[in-house]
């Protein structure tokens, strides 16, 4: 089981305070290092707009209703992915040691908003923590990614 980074459920949080202010205004580093935590672990959810799965189905060559068929379950009123047996995303793929997307280019907002998420923006100790199961969060080798991408990203209406 994970904490689920990515694959998560939305949580109510106190939202960051306003404008240039915020403790991240110089920008954050983050470099995937392709574990695949976000997409593995124990049971998750990868919540999905219509938007998501047109794109989706499109990338797979299927109608929206046989996406839905094979890939997507209803939680609640709500529609995730499915899982694999082992709560894998269905997506996921690993290959020498790394883990990669299947639909990478038309992933669903949740997953492409990741880490800028307001849960990890509250303050540097809830980036951390998160940075404890995302080894991208702590890599120092990575690209600072600007103020405005990261505001863009925590406030895309699809971000959790
Ligand atoms: S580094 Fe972070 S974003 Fe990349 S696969 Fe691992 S947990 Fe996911
Ligand atoms: S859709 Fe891709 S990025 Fe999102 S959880 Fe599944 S494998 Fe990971």
């Amino acid at each position: 089981m994970t904490d689920l980074p990515r694959r998560t459920v939305s949580l109510p949080v106190e939202n960051a305070p306003e404008g240039k202010s915020k403790w991240y205004k110089a920008g954050l580093q983050f470099k995937c290092t392709q574990c695949g935590n976000c997409c593995s672990g124990g049971p998750g959810f990868v919540w999905l707009t219509d938007a998501d799965m047109e794109r989706i189905a499109a990338f797979l060559g299927l109608s929206v209703s046989a996406f839905t068929g094979q890939y997507v379950r209803l939680i609640g009123d709500q529609l995730s992915l499915t899982e694999k047996p082992d709560y894998d995303c269905i997506f996921l793929q690993r290959a020498d040691g790394k883990a990669m997307c299947g639909i990478y280019p038309v992933r669903p907002m949740q997953c492409r908003t990741w880490p800028f998420w307001d849960m990890n923006l509250k303050n540097e100790d809830a980036w951390d923590r998160a940075g404890g199961r995302c080894p991208g969060m702590r890599d120092k080798t990575g690209p600072v990614y600007p103020f405005e991408h990261i505001e863009k990203c925590r406030k895309h209406p699809e971000s959790p």
